[in-house]
């Protein structure tokens, strides 16, 4: 008899099967991940230079995280937090260590966007005020109130008329944040670098002035950190590049080594969240709690962050170099870059990958590098190669100006 059933054998076969749909995805399954390299499921390694969305600093499968992840899976894993835990209490001393001093109130959660919603809650708890005011290019993730707050329309048009009114200024323009924030302004939410919006750094004089707004006019500065903080722009957090201290941060991505765990943070002067206004059943677990402090001693430890300062430093100064035809401009802070082509990154992306270069895009023409902070000079020298074969392999992109 003919079987007319389709054959579902592959890992791609059985994902496009079953998957939500919302993804774009590469045709790659990675099976392995060791420091800087991932590997397929045909045993092909890359260089991994998207360190999973920015989630892995200290590379894959880190063996202190392994080991913390390993003997806290066998000792506790759940423990919500309507009890007291000695990791989660371990976690808060090793959070405030790195934090400016009058940050000690946080609420741990799951995700990025769930710390965003969290500082939301927070801004409007605090303030008893309604209004948001975010950038033009900020992504804050994709929940119904984080969604909101991100600017880019494509996430939020299948959901016009439902989604929180939020008011979009343009990034890097004091005016438009002028006029922007009001009497019922809750909260100004920003990253200090932008990284899905083509890796923009905010300038030190706007970041500067967006906090005397929000203190003069009595709004909260929350301030993204779930893709720039912890290292990855070559200082603890990205809005120290400004020398400035918002009154919330939001902490994701590698706050737990991929381990998912999110963090809100605030001034302790703007006390406590009032009971039961916000909770979750995973927050603080000791899993990730655990994979957490090995993350952040490790972060210290082998002082990562310094680096990231030293090798983004390097890699900028070789891109500026290589002054490619297709390259309109590099931008970056620490680890943290992107190559502005004059072309669509799509191809570019998928020629380094065929090069052994895992790469992200942010935004249709921005070529955006998030190595783990832990990535060689040479490991970085085979990328800036790699990208420079991959730009005249592509070298028939129109100019997308
Ligand atoms: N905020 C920023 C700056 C991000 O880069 C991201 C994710 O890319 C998020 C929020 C959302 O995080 P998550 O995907 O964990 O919800």
């Amino acid at each position: 008899m003919i079987n007319l059933e389709p054959t579902i054998n592959s890992i791609t076969d059985i994902e496009d099967a079953h998957t939500s749909g919302v993804y774009p995805k590469r045709p790659l399954a990675l099976v392995r991940g060791e420091g800087v390299y991932a590997w397929d499921d045909e045993g092909n390694r890359y260089i991994d230079a998207t360190a999973g969305q920015g989630v892995a600093l200290l590379g894959h499968s880190h063996p202190n995280v392994a080991a913390a992840v390993a003997e806290q899976a066998q000792t506790l894993i759940s423990c919500p937090e309507i009890f007291y835990n000695d990791r989660r209490a371990e976690l808060y001393t090793e959070l405030t260590s790195i934090l400016p001093d009058e940050f000690t109130r946080f609420f741990l959660c799951n995700s990025g966007a769930e710390a965003n919603e969290g500082a939301l809650k927070v801004a409007r708890l605090m303030t008893k005020r309604a209004g948001v005011v975010s950038a033009m290019r900020g992504f804050h993730g994709r929940t119904m109130g984080a969604v909101s707050m991100t600017w880019n329309p494509k996430y939020r048009k299948a959901f016009a008329g439902w989604t929180m009114d939020v008011t979009h200024v343009p990034y890097n323009n004091i005016e438009k944040m002028e006029a922007a924030i009001t009497e019922d302004t809750a909260a100004v939410v920003i990253e200090a670098v932008q990284g899905e919006g083509g890796v923009n750094p905010g300038t030190v004089e706007y970041l500067q002035r967006v906090r005397d707004l929000c203190t003069e006019r009595g709004a909260l500065l929350i301030i993204d950190e779930i893709q720039a903080g912890l290292g990855r722009t070559g200082k603890w957090f990205a809005f120290q590049h400004a020398g400035i201290r918002p009154d919330v941060i939001a902490l994701g991505k590698g706050i737990a080594g991929g381990v998912p765990m999110g963090a809100v943070v605030w001034r302790s002067e703007l006390g406590q969240m009032p009971g039961g206004s916000h909770g979750s059943t995973f927050g603080g677990n000791p899993l990730a709690s655990a994979a957490a402090i090995a993350t952040l001693r490790t972060l210290r430890d082998e002082n990562l962050v310094e680096r990231s300062a030293e090798m983004g430093a390097w890699l900028v100064e070789q891109l500026e170099a290589m002054s490619h035809d297709y390259v309109r401009e590099v931008r970056g802070r620490g680890l943290m870059v992107g190559l502005e082509l004059r072309g669509r990154v799509t191809p570019v992306l998928k020629s380094l990958q065929d090069k052994g270069v895992l790469a992200l895009p942010a935004g249709n023409t921005v070529l955006r590098l998030l190595p783990p902070l832990t990535i060689t000079q040479e490991q970085l020298a085979v990328v800036i190669d790699a990208i420079r074969e991959a730009l005249d392999e592509n070298n028939d992109i129109t100019d997308e100006s």
